[in-house]
C-alpha cells in the first residue's frame, strides 16, 4: 500500500501541515510533520476539503524510476556493434571467435592474453567491435526472457561442408525475432568438400538470399582454422553497423544489462556488465536485479583496470552485494541509498514472478526438509 508523509500531503491540498495534524488529530490519528500516513487516511483528509486524492499507482511510481530520460539528438555519438555468433554446434563458432581475438590480439600487443569475462571488443581500422562469448542461442534465451536487447548483429557461422542444419534454423528463428541484423560466415572453406553454394541455396530455402544472388544478405567465406578472410568479415560487420547508424549517449548514468555473474571466492559477486548508455564509473552506486552496490573496481575484457566504460563496453565490475542473474538490467542510481532501495523494488518483483510463476503446492518432503 502507498503512504505519504503529512508534509507531502499538505502540500498536495495547498495547507499548511499543522492544519493537517490537527485534521488527524480529530479523526484520532496522531501525526508528526515527516511521519508517514497510509493512503486510505490521506484519501480521508483530502475529501474534507473536497478533494479527490488520486493513488497513483505504486507499480507506475516504479516504472518512472526506472525509465530512461529521452536523449537530446547532439548528446548522441556512434557506439561500436554487439556482436553474436550463432549457428549449428561444430560449425566453428568458438573457433572463429577464438581467430578472430587472437589475430587482433597478436597485431596490437604481442603476447597479450585476453581474459575470459564473457564478451570482448576487437578493433579493426580503428573502430570497435563488441563480441558476446555465449553462443547465440543460450544468450537469446537468457536475454529475451528477461526483455533485454542487447545484440545488433548476429554471425551466422555455416560450415561449409554441412551446410544449413536444425540449428542453424534455430540460430535464423531467433535472430529475425530478436530484429537483429545477420552476416552469414560460411566456415571451413579450406576443406576439400567445402561447397559454399550449396551453403548459400540452403540459406536461400530458409528466407536468407545473399548478395551476389540479387539478396540483401551479407555472405563471407572464411576459415577459423587457417584465418581466411577474417579482416572482411569484421569490416561487413562494420558496413552494416554504419548502415544501422548505431547511438547512444555516453554523458549521463549508466545503465544496460548483466552479461554473465558468479561469485568469486576471493573477490566477491563478480559480474560481466555491457554498458548499453551513459557511462559507468568506479565509485558508481549501481542496482541489478536485487543486487546493488557502489562499484569498487572496473576490468576490461585484456584484464586491465579501467575508470571508466561508455556505451557498448563491456567490463568486469565488482562491488555487488549479490550475484544477479544474466539476462537482468542494471542501472545506475543517484545515491547508494535509491540503489538499494531500487533493489528492494525490484526483489519484491522477482518474488511476486516467481509466485506467479509456481504452483502453490506443499509436498511432505518440503515440510520435513527444514
Ligand atoms: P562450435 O561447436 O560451433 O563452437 O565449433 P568449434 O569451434 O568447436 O569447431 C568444431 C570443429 O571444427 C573443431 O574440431 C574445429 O577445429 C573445426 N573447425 C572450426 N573451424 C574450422 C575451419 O575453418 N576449418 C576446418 N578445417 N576446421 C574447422
Ligand atoms: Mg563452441
Amino acid at each position: 500500500p502507498n503512504k505519504i508523509t503529512v508534509q507531502t500531503l499538505a502540500e498536495k491540498l495547498g495547507k499548511a501541515p499543522s492544519e493537517v495534524i490537527k485534521f488527524l488529530m480529530m479523526k484520532g490519528v496522531m501525526a508528526a510533520i515527516n511521519q508517514e500516513i497510509d493512503f486510505d487516511t490521506a484519501s480521508q483528509v483530502a475529501e474534507e476539503y473536497g478533494i479527490l486524492l488520486e493513488e497513483e499507482a505504486e507499480e507506475v511510481l516504479e516504472e518512472k524510476m526506472f525509465e530512461e530520460e529521452p536523449d537530446n539528438p547532439e548528446d548522441l555519438v556512434e557506439r561500436p556493434p554487439v556482436v553474436v555468433v550463432m549457428g549449428h554446434v561444430d560449425h566453428g563458432k568458438t573457433s572463429l571467435l577464438d581467430a578472430i581475438r587472437e589475430s587482433n590480439v597478436t597485431a596490437k600487443e604481442a603476447g597479450g592474453i585476453t581474459q575470459h569475462i564473457g564478451a570482448s571488443t576487437v578493433e579493426i581500422n580503428g573502430k570497435k567491435i563488441t563480441f558476446l562469448d555465449t553462443p547465440g542461442h543460450e544468450a537469446f534465451t537468457a536475454m529475451r526472457m528477461r526483455g533485454a536487447q542487447v545484440t545488433d548483429i548476429a554471425i551466422l557461422v555455416v560450415a561449409a561442408d554441412d551446410g544449413v542444419m536444425p540449428q542453424t534454423i534455430e540460430a535464423i528463428n531467433h535472430a529475425k525475432a530478436a530484429n537483429v541484423q545477420i552476416i552469414v560466415a560460411v566456415n571451413k572453406i579450406d576443406k576439400p568438400s567445402a561447397n559454399p553454394d550449396r551453403v548459400k541455396q540452403e540459406l536461400a530455402d530458409h528466407g536468407l538470399l545473399v548478395e551476389e544472388w540479387g539478396g540483401d544478405t551479407i555472405c563471407v567465406p572464411v576459415s577459423a582454422i587457417a584465418k581466411t578472410n577474417l579482416d572482411t568479415l569484421l569490416e561487413m560487420v562494420l558496413l552494416v553497423a554504419e548502415m544501422a547508424e548505431l547511438k547512444a549517449n555516453p554523458n549521463k548514468r549508466a545503465r544496460g544489462t548483466i552479461i554473465e555473474a558468479q561469485l568469486d571466492k576471493g573477490r566477491g559477486p563478480v559480474a560481466t556488465v555491457l554498458v548499453q548508455s551513459g557511462t559507468l564509473k568506479v565509485g558508481d552506486p549501481i542496482v541489478a536485479g536485487s543486487a546493488y552496490g557502489r562499484i569498487r573496481a572496473m576490468m576490461d575484457d585484456k584484464g586491465r583496470r579501467v575508470k571508466k566504460a561508455g556505451p557498448s563496453t563491456p567490463v568486469e565490475i565488482l562491488g555487488l552485494s549479490e550475484v544477479p542473474a544474466a539476462g537482468d538490467s542494471f542501472y545506475v542510481a543517484e545515491s547508494d541509498k535509491q540503489a538499494r532501495h531500487y533493489a528492494q523494488i525490484l526483489a519484491e518483483r522477482n518474488r511476486e514472478q516467481s509466485l506467479r510463476a509456481t504452483p502453490n503446492k506443499v509436498s511432505l518432503d518440503d515440510l520435513f526438509s527444514q
